[in-house]
């Protein structure tokens, strides 16, 4: 019997995803077989996948994490894609008990005074859920980009994720930020109106804040922090095993 390497399947994976267009690489990815999960933060690469999704019937399971400190135009988009696809977006939600056992800890907007609050905030209303949401799947896909941030600068087309024992596909891996918005403006795509106020990376509203010109695109998450790591720990694997361990 051959036993295949999780390693060298998701390298070869990436070999066969990077001569393909999106579409292409979706639809190879869905008929793999198993649960495969797209999960959107809504932002407009993530609203590009979902295009794909919706437009191509692909059976992907679309998923976000609806961690309660989202903005409005956030949840907004949210129903306006749901609509526009018609297709179903599976909210994932933090526990309650979670989120009171943070704020006694920490209190609510306690993210603020270290990145050991923050870190544990992300692990109540982002990572847990995610687990979740993740349940069952054989492939988990995402809107990374390799020109988000230095941090993502070599974003492979698909990974082995061995904290979460799937394969981690990220079809838009080679596309830059012009590509993203000529797809959307061809398209119709709709996308969060927040971005044409200066937020090109949109996660949870206390977090989040609009950049100035020539900063890079993630700089307005979790401002505060000096890190140039700054990431929730949803794609930093060691990270996320540590956080969740800290619950
Ligand atoms: S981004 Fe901020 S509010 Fe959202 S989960 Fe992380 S620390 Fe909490």
């Amino acid at each position: 019997m051959t036993v295949i390497n999780p390693i060298e399947e998701a390298e070869a994976l990436a070999d066969k995803l990077s001569g393909l267009d999106l579409a292409d690489r979706l639809s190879l990815v869905a008929g793999l077989g198993g649960r495969v999960v797209f999960t959107t933060s809504l932002g407009i690469e993530d609203q590009v996948i979902t295009a794909e999704i919706g437009t191509h019937r692909l059976p992907i399971d679309v998923v976000t994490l609806q961690t309660g400190r989202l903005f409005p135009e956030t949840l907004a988009l949210i129903d306006e894609t749901e609509s526009q696809y018609d297709i179903h977006i599976a909210r994932y939600e933090p526990e309650q008990a979670d989120i009171d056992a943070y704020a006694t800890k920490y209190g609510m907007n306690g993210f603020y005074e270290s990145v050991e609050a923050r870190h544990a905030c992300c692990g109540v209303r982002k990572l847990k859920p995610l687990a979740r949401a993740l349940a069952g799947a054989t492939i988990w896909i995402t809107g990374l980009r390799r020109g988000q941030s230095a941090n993502r600068a070599e974003t492979p087309f698909a990974e082995y994720d061995a904290e979460r024992h799937l394969l981690k596909v990220n079809p838009l891996a080679d596309w830059d930020i012009d590509k993203i918005k000529a797809f959307v403006a061809d398209n119709g795509v709709p996308v969060n109106p927040l971005h044409a106020r200066g937020y090109p990376s949109i996660g949870c509203e206390p977090c989040t804040r609009a950049i100035k010109p020539g900063e890079p695109e993630r700089a307005g998450r979790w401002w505060w922090e000096q890190d140039e790591k700054r990431e929730c720990g949803l794609h930093v694997a060691e990270e996320a095993a540590s956080i969740v361990a800290q619950q």
